[in-house]
Parts: C-alpha cells; sequence; structure tokens
C-alpha cells in the first residue's frame, strides 16, 4: 500500500512513518509513504502558497496554481484516489477503513489556512474525508490517522494475524477489557476466568464483555447490530451481572 501524501508540513506527516506498527511496516515493505510539498511547485520568489479570499473575510485560502501542478506532478507518477482531509468529509469510521485498505494506493491532500480553493475540488478531488466533527489546523493529523490506521489492517502487518479482527468496531461492537500482569492491582483483581486456562469460557466471557461495553458505552452501535438468539442471552447475562454489581456499589 502506497500512501502520497501533498502537505506543506512533511515533516510533521513522516512522525507516524518513524514509530511503532507503521514503521515496522514500511520497514517490511507492506508501506511505502511519499510526501510532496506545493511549496515546491511554486514559481514565484517568495514561494507564496496562499492568497487572501475573494470576498474579503478572515484568514488565506490555498492557491490553486501551485496545488494543481502539484497534484498533476504527482498523477503523472501514481495512481490513486485522491482524498482530501476536510471537515466538510464523510465521517471516517472502521467501514471506510477496511474499505481504503482495499486501494494499493491513496494520495492524501492536507489542506491549511481557511483550506483550498475550491476549484481543486471540483477539479481533482475524489472525495473529501474527516476524522470528525471538530476543526483542526491542518489535514496532516487527518493523514496520519489514515496511514495509521489502514496500515493496521494490512495482511501480515500486526504481529498476530487476529489482532485487528478483535479491536473495536471489527464486529460492531467494542472490544473487551484486558488485563496483563500482576494479578492484583491496588485490590482490584484480574476475572478468574481469564486465568482458567478454559479457552471456550475465556471466548465466552470476551464475547459477553464486548456486548456489555457497547451496551455501556456505545448504544449507537448496538442499536445497529442484529444480534443474534445467542449474542442476546450473553447480553442479558451481562446486565443482569451488572445490575446485581450496581445495587451492590449503592
Ligand atoms: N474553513 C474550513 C471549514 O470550516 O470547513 C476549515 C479549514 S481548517 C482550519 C484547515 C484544514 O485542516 C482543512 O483544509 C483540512 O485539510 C484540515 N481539517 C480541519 N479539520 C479537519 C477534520 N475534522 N478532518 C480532516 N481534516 C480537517
Amino acid at each position: 500500500m502506497q500512501f502520497v501524501v501533498l502537505t506543506l508540513f512533511p515533516e510533521l506527516v513522516q512522525a507516524v512513518t518513524q514509530h511503532g506498527i507503521v514503521r515496522r511496516a514500511i520497514e517490511q515493505q507492506a508501506v511505502k509513504v511519499s510526501c510532496y510539498n506545493p511549496r515546491d511547485y511554486t514559481l514565484d520568489v517568495h514561494r507564496t502558497v496562499d492568497d487572501r479570499p475573494y470576498g474579503g473575510g478572515p484568514g488565506m485560502v490555498m492557491k490553486s496554481d501551485c496545488l494543481l501542478r502539484a497534484i498533476r506532478d504527482v498523477r503523472q507518477q501514481y495512481q490513486g484516489r485522491l482524498v482530501y482531509l476536510s471537515p466538510q468529509g464523510e465521517p471516517l469510521t472502521q467501514a471506510k477503513v477496511q474499505s481504503f485498505a482495499q486501494e494499493p494506493r491513496l494520495i492524501l491532500l492536507c489542506g491549511r489556512y481557511e483550506g483550498i480553493d475550491e476549484r481543486i475540488l471540483q477539479l481533482e478531488v475524489d472525495e473529501e474525508c474527516s476524522i470528525g466533527d471538530y476543526v483542526l489546523s491542518g489535514g496532516e493529523l487527518g493523514a496520519m490517522v489514515l496511514i495509521d490506521s489502514i496500515t493496521r489492517l494490512l495482511p501480515g502487518v500486526l504481529g498476530h494475524e487476529d489482532s485487528a479482527e478483535q479491536d473495536s468496531f471489527a464486529e460492531g461492537l467494542l472490544d473487551c477489557p484486558h488485563y496483563t500482569r500482576p494479578e492484583l492491582v491496588e485490590g482490584l483483581e484480574v476475572p478468574a476466568v481469564l486465568k482458567s486456562g478454559n479457552h471456550a469460557a475465556i471466548a465466552r466471557w470476551r464475547k459477553k464483555q464486548m456486548l456489555g461495553a457497547t451496551w455501556l458505552k456505545r448504544p449507537d452501535l448496538l442499536a445497529k447490530k442484529d444480534l443474534s438468539a445467542a449474542e442476546q442471552a450473553l447480553l442479558n447475562e451481562f446486565r443482569q451481572e451488572y445490575k446485581v454489581s450496581s445495587e451492590v456499589i449503592s
């Protein structure tokens, strides 16, 4: 998978390539990240990338000329969907990340200032992608979110082949709780079933916790999911146990 990032701040984006899973994926040649800077496509002596907005108002707008030259140079070298990181785009979900992970290459365009000249959207952008309903100062963090979340899903990238499948959202549910040594932390014990060695019981407990965590923290996800009879029974069991433990505490 290749990511080609158009950004005024390539050093920001490079940070995601230098640590952890993305770095390992690059070393394994499962992923390649290349950055292109629109400033390198300016023709004036000041290397100007922004200008005042028509109609007045605050802020500056990223100019179309250097952006068009940068995008067209990149498109001549690489074929791929051009995704503009934007608060106005389709909100990113794990399902969307999974669909991006099927692409051989993505070109990620990072805006700055008030954003890019609207005509770039009409001429060159295949889709807009938002990482949430809030406004960032630039698209670089969004590009890094995409690079990280997509890389995790590429075959062979995660150490354990199953680990992405058990993450939150993979099955439309949140992940179950995790514990590691020591067994006792300030009076709090690891659930006994996790130490039982009974794999079927552990799998059942984890599924029940996934259903329970989603019910408690993200009921909106649960409302979208068709639960099997077995899952509904597990959730009922969790709710019963939760009710009893809440009554004990209060
Ligand atoms: N004036 C724009 C608006 O309100 O829609 C916001 C511009 S923002 C200050 C500058 C750049 O940050 C955008 O062009 C975009 O690339 C990026 N950005 C901001 N918020 C984002 C978000 N939630 N998701 C993805 N990119 C975002």
